[in-house]
């Protein structure tokens, strides 16, 4: 593994500032925190027709001949902006799962309409009562013929409002163990039957509850064999920890903060040079693990390095938050549009944004048993299944 950015790809962070100067929207940031719609349509488009959407997937389902280091320095450009794309980051990750399991004929479909920007995939998984415990689903499938008809419901279902089809997690038989008797359908979200409800949060991120009644999906929309859900899980939740995210983590906080502690004489106080060092220092580890994952991605499918990647930047972004509350004092609780706000306002947003980020993708504790069981090869500190 080489950690030296090579001049090509220097290249394509130019190449790519120059894109987001020319086609990202200032008011979309203010946007998607005024709605809580965290995926940007409009810019999501500009990226299809730039081909953006397709670098790096398989030709055969629609990818293209662009880069993906290229399209990544895009969405990383973006992110930088305060841009999230929560919906693409969630499609990429059903796009590498069903690039595993589908048929060829879903391949088609589904990677080729998303790479499109035709199809935009949420993630059905978390239920009222099942959240980590995501094989306890109790939504329900039952077969009518050439049909299912889905009942139940889903909560967190983030970005819905604007996504077109939830990949949905079901039990297709109840007679069997809790992990025998799962499946995954592709569902479309604006069909009889499903309703969407806002779900507001702390980071400003509105995310839905989703409810199904008597919803019917053909037998093609199965992904896997029925009762076979517990295997495409264990592929989705690989891509959900890290192997599919298409913006790494990179931030640039440290720089921020020391920038604006120089701007307001705070810059030799030792307790803010310790805490800018010790964000500087953790900024560069995250970076580096996101470079891990991605080497490690493109030979094989990863095992744990995801969640350590995970495990490691979420925890640490709400330590720098933290401390960056601490370096600011006062003027850290000024929120965005409010005068004087440091940074305008992004410190005070990135730090409540920080606090969800441990809890979706798989929680700290659960991430930590993952490493335990599956890197360090320690028992299992729970009933078997
Ligand atoms: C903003 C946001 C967006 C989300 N988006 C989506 C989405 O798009 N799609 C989707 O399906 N879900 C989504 N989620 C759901 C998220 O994945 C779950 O919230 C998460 O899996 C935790 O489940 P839970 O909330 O039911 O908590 P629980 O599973 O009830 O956990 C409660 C506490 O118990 C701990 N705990 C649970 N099990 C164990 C264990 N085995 N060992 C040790 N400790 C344990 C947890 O760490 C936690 O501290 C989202 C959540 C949030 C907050």
């Amino acid at each position: 593994l080489d950690f030296h950015e090579t001049d090509e790809l220097a290249s394509f962070r130019d190449a790519a500032r120059e894109w987001a100067d020319e086609n990202v929207r200032p008011e979309w940031v203010e946007e998607q925190h005024r709605t809580g719609c965290f995926q940007t349509m409009e810019l999501h488009r500009l990226m299809a027709r730039d081909g953006l959407l397709g670098a790096g997937w398989a030709k055969e389902y629609g990818g293209t001949d662009v880069d993906p280091d290229y399209a990544r320095a895009v969405f990383d450009e973006c992110a930088r902006r305060g841009l999230h794309s929560d919906g693409w980051a969630s499609s990429c990750m059903i796009i590498g799962t069903i690039s595993h399991v589908a048929t060829e004929e879903q391949k088609r479909e589904y990677i080729g309409g998303a790479l499109r920007g035709e199809m935009m995939f949420a993630l059905g998984y978390t239920e009222p009562d099942s959240g980590s415990d995501v094989a306890a689903a109790k939504t329900l499938a039952v077969r009518d013929g050439d049909e299912w008809v889905i009942n139940g419901q889903k909560m967190f279902t983030s970005t819905a409002q604007v996504c077109t089809h939830v990949f949905l997690l079901v039990r297709t038989d109840p007679s069997l163990p809790k992990h025998g008797g799962l499946s995954l359908f592709m569902v479309p979200l604006d069909g009889p039957g499903v309703e969407i409800h806002p779900v507001h949060t702390l980071g400003d991120q509105v995310t839905n509850a989703t409810f199904y009644t008597d919803v019917r999906v053909p037998h093609s929309a199965l992904i896997g064999g029925v009762n076979e859900g517990w295997n495409v899980m264990k592929v989705a939740l690989i891509y959900e920890r890290g192997a599919g995210s298409p913006a790494s983590n990179e931030q640039t906080l440290a720089q921020d903060l020391a920038a604006w502690s120089k701007a307001n004489g705070r810059f030799d106080d030792p307790l803010t040079a310790e805490r800018i060092g010790r964000i500087a220092v953790e900024q560069e580890v995250a970076k580096v693990m996101g470079q891990w994952v991605r080497w490690r991605a493109k030979q094989a499918l990863p095992a744990y390095e995801g969640t350590m990647r995970k495990l490691f930047s979420t925890e640490a972004a709400q330590r720098q938050y933290s401390d960056t509350m601490d370096v600011l004092g006062m003027a850290g609780l000024l929120e965005p549009g409010a005068p004087g706000a440091p940074a305008g306002g992004r410190f005070e947003l990135n730090f409540r944004e920080a606090v969800v980020t441990t809890i979706y993708g798989g929680t700290s504790e659960v991430c930590r048993e993952i490493i335990a069981e599956r890197r360090l090869g320690l028992p299992r500190n729970r009933p078997s299944k």
